[in-house]
């Protein structure tokens, strides 16, 4: 199998030869055509799988046919929601790395540091947020995001999230999202509470398990 059947642009697929990868991982193949497809998915794959280009490939496919650059976005159209800073970071860096030949916004929104950075961040634009719960829910608090025009949503290691708390700050994330919208949601396990959130924030998801 090749990363070229699946339905990715060669922009896409020329990052991904520069970053020496030369096939999909499982989750990849699994996980690729079922965004391209528009579907809902919840995905239990484990750190390690590939399973953040799982995810990052086919948003920027869909957020970006065949690697055409939109003019910038007033306000994001993807929202990926990570349990940690670390992990937004590293998730940020894959996106970059990933869309480096289409020339993607992106922003990090996590705590602990500053607010006024990510302000100045999000005031000037950018297509995809990559965040952690409770700081983007003090973003929202104070009008400095606007997410009515998120399209793709992105939990990655919702497990992790339910875990370290925040559950109730998803829940206010989840609810204040524009409702015609694609969900995506990677998990190392699939607790009772996820198949909640699941059941309460997703539609018809379809289901791979790595
Ligand atoms: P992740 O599970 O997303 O944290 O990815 C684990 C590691 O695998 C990262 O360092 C990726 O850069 C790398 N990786 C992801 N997909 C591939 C692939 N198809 N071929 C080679 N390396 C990959």
């Amino acid at each position: 199998m090749s990363f070229d059947t699946l339905g990715l642009s060669p922009a896409l697929l020329r990052a991904l030869e520069e970053q020496g990868y030369t096939q999909p991982t499982p989750v990849q193949s699994e996980a690729i055509p079922v965004v391209l497809a528009g579907h809902d998915l919840m995905a239990g794959a484990q750190t390690g799988t590939g399973k953040t280009a799982a995810f990052a490939l086919p948003v920027l496919e869909r957020l970006y046919p065949d690697g055409k650059r939109m003019p910038l976005a007033r306000r994001p159209r993807a929202l990926i929601l990570t349990p940690t800073r670390e992990l937004a970071a590293q998730v940020q860096e894959s996106v970059r790395t990933y869309s480096k030949h289409i020339g993607v916004k992106s922003a990090t929104v996590f705590g602990g540091v500053g607010m006024g950075p990510q302000i100045d961040a999000l005031r000037r634009g950018v297509d995809i947020v990559v965040a952690t719960p409770g700081r983007l829910l003090d973003h929202m608090q104070r009008r400095t995001v606007d997410l009515a025009g998120i399209e793709i949503l992105i939990l990655d290691e919702a497990d992790r999230m339910l875990d370290m708390g925040f559950l109730p700050a998803m829940k206010r994330v989840l609810g204040a999202l524009p409702t015609a919208r694609q969900t995506l949601l990677f998990s190392a396990t699939f607790s009772t509470e996820i198949k909640g959130l699941a059941a309460q924030f997703m539609r018809s998801p379809q289901e791979i398990q790595i």
